[in-house]
C-alpha cells in the first residue's frame, strides 16, 4: 500500500472529506527532518535491547460512549462501577502536603519523599511485577472507586507508544485502554498508518507478540484506573501513576511517543501548554521523540480538528520512519 492510499484511508477512516495533496506526505517527512526537538523532559540514553519480553494484554472489547467534559468517554449512572479492593496492596504512600496546586511540582514528586522512594522500586519492576503492581496499587483513593486496573496492551517491544488519559467505563469494565468510542476512531487512525494494537494483521490476529516492529503499538494511559464519573485527573493522583507509566515507557523503548491529550502531555511533557501550542513538533521524553495530538474523544466532538490529527499522525510516522 502506497503511503498516498493510506493517507486516503486514514481520512476517510476519521471521518474528513478533505484529501490531503499528494505532496502532504513529503512535505511531513520534510518538516520532520526540520523540526527540532524542544523539550526532554528526562536524560536517560536508551538503547533497545535484542529481546523482546512478553507484556501483559488485556482483554478486548468495544463499546462505543458519547464524550464527556474531560476528553474521556461519559459515565452513564446506571454503568458505575462496583468497587473491587485489590488483594493484595503494596505499601500506601502517605497524603502529598495539604494545598499542592502544582502539577508539575506533584509530578516531580519533590515534595514528597514517599513518593520518590516508591518510583525507585517501580523503576525496577519487570514486566510481570510492574502488572501485579498496578493491579495491586493503593496509591490514591481511585483504587476504591475502580473495577480494575487498566495496565495497557499491545506489543512490550513496540516501536509506537500511545499514551492516553485515563480508563473510562468500558475500559474500567473490561481492563483494556481506549475500548469505547475513542478507542475506535484510535484503532482507526492506527490501521491507516499500518499499525495495530494486535499483531501482525491488525483484523483480528491472537498472538499479539508477533509482527513486524514497525507497526506494533503499546497502549497506555496517564492514569491506571478510572476516575469516578470520568473526572479529569487530579494531579495527585497523576504523580503517583506516573512511575508506572514512566517503567512501561522504559520496558518498551519505543522508537517514538505519541501523546494524546493534555494530560499525556502533563504527565511526560511536564507542560501545562495547549495541545495546539505543542504539536507540529518533535518533542522528547527521556531522548525518545514524542509527537503531541489531540485526544480521539476529543476529535469525536470537534470534526474539524481530525485534519490537524491527520498531519499529526504523518509527522510521528515521518519521524518515527528517519531514525
Ligand atoms: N480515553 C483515554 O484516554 N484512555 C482510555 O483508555 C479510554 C479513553
Amino acid at each position: 500500500m502506497s503511503w498516498n492510499e493510506r493517507q486516503r484511508r486514514m481520512l476517510a477512516a476519521m471521518g474528513v472529506r478533505l484529501f490531503a495533496p499528494a505532496s502532504a506526505a513529503p512535505a511531513v517527512a520534510a518538516a520532520a527532518q526540520a523540526v527540532e526537538p524542544v523539550v526532554d523532559a528526562g536524560a536517560a540514553v536508551i538503547e533497545r535491547p535484542a529481546e523482546a519480553p512478553v507484556a501483559p494484554v488485556a482483554p478486548r472489547g468495544a463499546t462505543p460512549a458519547a464524550a464527556p467534559v474531560s476528553a474521556r468517554e461519559p459515565a452513564p449512572a446506571a454503568m458505575r462501577p462496583t468497587t473491587q479492593a485489590p488483594a493484595a496492596a503494596p505499601v500506601r504512600a502517605p497524603a502529598p502536603a495539604r494545598g499542592t496546586t502544582s502539577v508539575a511540582a506533584a509530578l516531580a514528586g519533590a515534595i514528597d519523599p514517599a513518593l520518590a522512594e516508591r518510583a525507585a522500586h517501580i523503576a525496577t519492576l519487570d514486566w510481570g511485577p510492574l502488572h501485579e503492581a498496578v493491579a495491586a496499587c493503593t496509591a490514591c483513593g481511585l483504587c476504591e472507586s475502580r473495577k480494575q486496573t487498566v495496565f495497557g496492551v499491545g506489543h512490550a517491544q513496540a516501536d509506537w507508544m500511545i499514551v492516553g488519559e485515563a480508563p473510562g467505563e468500558q475500559e474500567d469494565l473490561q481492563g483494556e485502554p481506549f475500548v469505547g468510542a475513542a478507542g475506535q476512531l484510535l484503532d482507526q487512525m492506527l490501521r491507516a498508518l499500518g499499525l495495530s494494537r494486535r499483531a501482525e494483521s491488525g483484523e483480528g490476529a491472537e498472538d499479539d507478540q508477533a509482527g513486524d516492529p514497525a507497526r506494533r503499538v503499546f497502549i497506555a494511559n496517564t492514569l491506571k484506573c478510572r476516575p469516578p464519573r470520568n473526572r479529569n485527573p487530579e494531579p495527585e493522583e497523576m504523580a503517583r501513576c506516573e512511575p508506572f507509566l514512566k517503567r512501561q515507557v522504559e520496558l518498551v523503548k519505543p522508537r517514538l511517543i505519541l501523546l494524546m491529550g493534555r494530560f499525556a502531555v502533563t504527565q511526560l511533557l511536564k507542560s501545562d501548554e495547549a495541545i495546539g501550542k505543542l504539536r507540529g513538533r518533535v518533542h522528547r521524553y527521556e531522548g525518545i521523540p514524542v509527537i503531541v495530538t489531540y485526544h480521539p474523544a476529543y476529535l469525536l466532538r470537534n470534526l474539524p480538528e481530525k485534519a490537524k490529527a491527520w498531519e499529526d499522525l504523518c509527522l510521528a510516522k515521518a519521524t518515527a520512519d528517519g531514525l
